[in-house]
């Protein structure tokens, strides 16, 4: 039985979805104005893991992403500099080709985790129409007022505003900073359509005049246009309990008087070497930065499988780097019998598997079923039945194993020319070795070792390594 902690309620909890074998599922998705880090990956790999083992479990799932691709502000004043425009002006492109660029980047990166492209996509620019139809239903409600700056949500018309987060409303009135629009009723009311801003190269007709959205209600009105009224489940990273899904939900509810969603999943963030990531410390790494040191994507996926999604998960060069070689391990020992084909799954390992993804998706755990499974005495076909199962979920790609291991190796700078030259000399070894020749079978081994290249005798003969990766 599937369990999963739900942010709004603070305990695991029985899933049960609205619809019978359906469920729905909203991701929070990206700012499209730079690259990727490491850290937005983490919660989409955590999204990835919910659906695939939805999949897994015989549920259809209907799982959409937003693109933000418009009006997200610098800060968290409404009348800061948008995060396009200032990329765009700096890049000297307009802000629809800043959009379309880090998208694909942020696209490739998803790919090259092998996590799975979410059934819709929903750029905030082709949905404009979907946010004013909530606007005015907002409107209707009673929870909308004008000021200078634009549509505010009156965040004291809804009476639960501050249940989500735990909110200390009171205490934050007395932190809030000096306030950019002294029109707005309470500190935290926030903009639902932004006005009066000329000019903004990204602008809408609207009801109320040419303006923008505001970034919460992009999410509000996709998930009711893409799935309804009410969600299963709702995933995002931490940093946004507090503010946008607090948002989400006061414009959701406010405009159908119903629970919006049943399931918050939130991800911990990404820590670098104990500190958080940050432009300013350089820290914020991209998934081209690892592949740069020799470091494949799926290290990075199997080293956060490795946690708790819900946890922080602090990334140092150490962790990727024993990341990869259990990982290179894996893809060895799989590729050795991906030939034994006609297994059977072995349901003592696919139950211990399932009984820990069922605990609110502890992957951690259900890496260990797969070791133990590697490291019985079952039959190989039975093993390989088994593991190509489990791969549905964790998504390492086991079935390709040879085929990751030689993209390893080209993440590691080795030429297939190098590669060729490595085996020759180890086939001139082995003859050498044939014919007694150790002098020369020696000096043949270190020529090959100063390439770069680590040899391996066993009871089959000799590989070469490429210094603990990969077989080649
Ligand atoms: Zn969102």
């Amino acid at each position: 039985m599937l369990k999963l902690y739900n942010t709004a309620t603070k305990q695991n909890e029985v899933f049960k979805p609205i619809h019978p074998n359906e469920v729905t599922v909203y991701s929070c998705g990206m700012t499209v104005y730079s690259h990727p880090h490491i850290g937005h990956l983490k919660a989409y790999l955590m999204s990835d893991t919910l659906v695939r083992y939805l999949r897994d479990l015989g549920y259809r799932v209907k799982q959409v992403m937003n693109v933000t691709d418009v009006g997200h502000n610098l800060n968290d004043a409404d009348d800061a500099d948008d995060k396009m425009e200032v990329r765009a002006k700096q890049e000297n492109l307009t802000p629809w080709d800043i959009a379309r660029k880090y998208e694909k980047m942020f696209f490739e990166n998803l790919s090259e985790m092998n996590i799975s492209m979410p059934s819709i996509i929903a750029r905030a620019t082709e949905n404009v129409d979907h946010m004013i139809e909530l606007i005015k239903r907002l409107e209707a409600n009673g929870y909308v007022y004008k000021t200078k700056v634009g549509l505010q949500f009156d965040t004291s018309k809804f009476a639960k505003y501050a249940e989500f987060a735990n909110l200390d409303l009171e205490n934050q009135k007395a932190g809030a900073r000096v306030e950019v629009d002294d029109e707005r009723r309470n500190p935290w009311d926030f903009a639902l359509w932004i006005l009066n801003k000329p000019d903004h190269i990204m602008k809408w007709d609207s009801p109320w005049g040419v303006g923008y959205p505001g970034w919460h209600i992009e999410c509000s009105a996709m998930c009711l246009h893409y799935l309804g009224e009410q969600v299963d489940i709702h995933t995002g990273g931490v940093e946004h309990i507090k503010i946008h899904h607090t948002n989400e939900i006061a414009q959701s509810e406010g405009a159908t008087g119903k629970k919006f969603v049943n399931y918050w999943l939130h991800s911990g963030h990404l820590m670098v070497d104990g500190t958080k990531m940050s432009k300013s410390l350089g820290n914020g790494y991209t998934l081209d930065d690892l592949k740069n040191k020799g470091y494949h994507p799926l290290a990075l996926r199997y080293m956060l499988l490795k946690g708790d999604y819900k946890k922080s998960f602090n990334f140092t060069w150490e962790n990727i780097h024993n990341a990869q070689n259990e990982l290179v391990k894996i893809w060895k020992a799989v590729s050795a019998i991906v030939n034994n084909v006609g297994g059977q799954i072995v349901d003592k390992y696919l139950n211990t598997f399932r009984d820990a993804l069922d605990d609110d998706l502890n992957t951690s755990l259900a890496i260990t079923s797969l070791w133990d499974l590697l490291n019985s005495k079952e039959k190989p076909e039975d093993k390989l039945a088994t593991i190509i199962k489990f791969d549905k979920v964790l998504g390492l790609d086991l079935e390709n194993a040879d085929y990751r291991l030689n993209e390893l190796e080209d993440y590691q700078g080795i030429s297939q020319l190098e590669k060729q030259n490595a085996r020759l000399l180890l086939r001139d070894r082995e003859q050498a070795r044939k014919e007694k020749n150790y002098q020369l079978a020696d000096e043949i081994r270190d020529k090959i070792e100063s390439m770069g290249f680590v040899i391996e005798d066993n009871k089959n003969g000799s590989c070469i390594h490429l210094k603990e990766y990969g077989k080649i």
